[in-house]
């Protein structure tokens, strides 16, 4: 079995999937900066799970499934010659790149950290793609894009997975059908860099006739997947606070600790979803799956369902008791939306996925409420406001 890369593979949505392929075969380096400890420390902000050394990690698994994993800390946007070498050993099948800072409040926080997370996002990006290139591997990319790269002010028209058929009309009046990307409408510096990404693709794909797979994720749920859960040195993070924290894990962080499930604005906020177990099964199928030389970027939607965050907020306070409390929004975004996506591609790939019907039990019992004594409520509070014409919103409530 061939060399797999998985860039930012201490990360959340990496390090399960880098135990996934192992267990399947695979040969994974993870390559990360660890730049997500450092933010944590910066914020003074930890995973609720106890997450161990990234070394202490890859020894727990050797112990445990008796595979080997590499790792090389190594920066993706700064240590260009480094990545170049790297890849010139490994001669990867694919790279799997997970390497951007990807918190949509964090990027809004001030200038640094919006200028942190264009330089970062955009430099890995270009740099991975430039460092294949230029080695003229044939190395296929998985990228992990959002479904935020759409924007969340749509009118229910179901969002197709990439791009968009439309008909131009010339000076003549004559009619010309065109496929193009998918128009870009990002919320914050986070998902505009994501956007950006993927005029890289294009051109890459174009170009070099680089295979390259672009999947448009919704908000990743639950913490463990089968392999993270056979020791618990294994364990994936679980964010809650301001910044990396999503709605659903503020809720059940307040919903353990019996604090009123905080809903912004009106709570129409339409989002879509999937959890980890199924995200780490799509990055194996987009692997399995590549496209051919010479296709364009194949864009897929990796997202279940879609909900409502003040249903959302039901469906925890209703599984746990708890109240709901409606508090001024901090975003600048829609106040209802309506989302609806197309996810056939995966569908059709034969991905089955699991709905939060299902397991947000397992997630509110072994998980929120397990750890709720390692619970900060001073950092659950969100840190940054969108715009200067906003005023702060009461979400620092708990
Ligand atoms: P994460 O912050 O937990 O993981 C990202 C990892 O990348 C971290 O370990 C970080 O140290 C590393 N990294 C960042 N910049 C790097 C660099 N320059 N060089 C090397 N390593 C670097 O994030 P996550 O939740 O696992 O998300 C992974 C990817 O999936 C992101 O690109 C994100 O945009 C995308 N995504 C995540 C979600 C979600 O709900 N978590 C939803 C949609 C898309």
């Amino acid at each position: 079995m061939n060399n797999i890369v998985v860039i930012g593979g201490d990360g959340f949505c990496g390090w399960p999937t880098s135990l996934h392929l192992s267990r399947r075969g695979y040969d994974v380096t993870i390559v990360d900066n660890l730049s997500r400890r450092r933010i944590d420390d910066d914020l003074g902000a930890q995973s609720l799970t106890p997450i161990t050394t990234i070394e202490d990690r890859i020894t727990a698994w050797e112990e445990v499934s008796g595979r080997t994993i590499r790792f090389e800390m190594l920066d993706v946007a700064q240590e260009f010659d480094r990545l170049v070498s790297l890849l010139a050993e490994l001669k990867p099948e694919a790279v799997v790149h997970f390497g951007e800072q990807r918190a949509a409040p964090y990027s809004m926080r001030g200038l640094t950290e919006k200028r942190y997370t264009v330089d970062n996002n955009i430099n890995a990006t270009h740099n991975l793609l430039a460092a294949i290139a230029g080695l003229d591997l044939d190395t296929h990319v998985v990228h992990l894009g959002t479904m935020g790269v759409y924007g969340y002010d749509g009118d229910g028209l179901e969002i197709p997975e990439g791009y968009q058929k439309v008909k131009v009309t010339g000076d003549d009046g004559t009619e010309f059908d065109r496929e193009i990307l998918y128009p870009t409408n990002p919320g914050s510096v986070y998902h505009m860099t994501k956007s950006m990404d993927q005029l890289l693709f294009q051109f890459y794909a174009k170009n070099d006739r680089m295979r390259i797979t672009d999947l448009h994720q919704g908000i990743v749920w639950g913490t463990q997947t089968p392999e993270t859960k056979l020791d618990e040195r294994l364990i994936n993070r679980f964010d809650y606070d301001g910044d990396y924290g999503t709605v659903l894990n503020r809720f059940l962080m307040q919903a353990a600790v019996g604090h009123p499930l905080t809903v912004h604005g009106t709570g129409g906020q339409t989002r879509a979803f999937i959890h980890i177990r199924d995200t780490v099964k799509c990055i194996q199928l987009a692997i399995e799956n590549p496209p051919a030389h010479g296709d364009r970027v194949v864009i897929r939607n990796q997202m279940a369902e879609t909900l409502r965050v003040r249903d959302l907020a039901e469906l925890v306070a209703n599984m746990t008791g708890v109240q709901v409390a409606y508090v001024n929004n901090p975003r600048n975004e829609a106040a209802e939306n309506d989302l609806r996506v197309s996810n056939k591609s995966f569908r059709d790939l034969g991905l089955n996925p699991m709905t939060l019907q299902d397991g947000l039990l397992e997630e509110t019992v072994e998980i929120a409420e397990k750890y709720s004594d390692r619970y900060v409520p001073q950092t659950v509070s969100a840190g940054s406001l969108w715009t200067k014409f906003q005023k702060p919103g009461v979400v620092s409530e708990v």
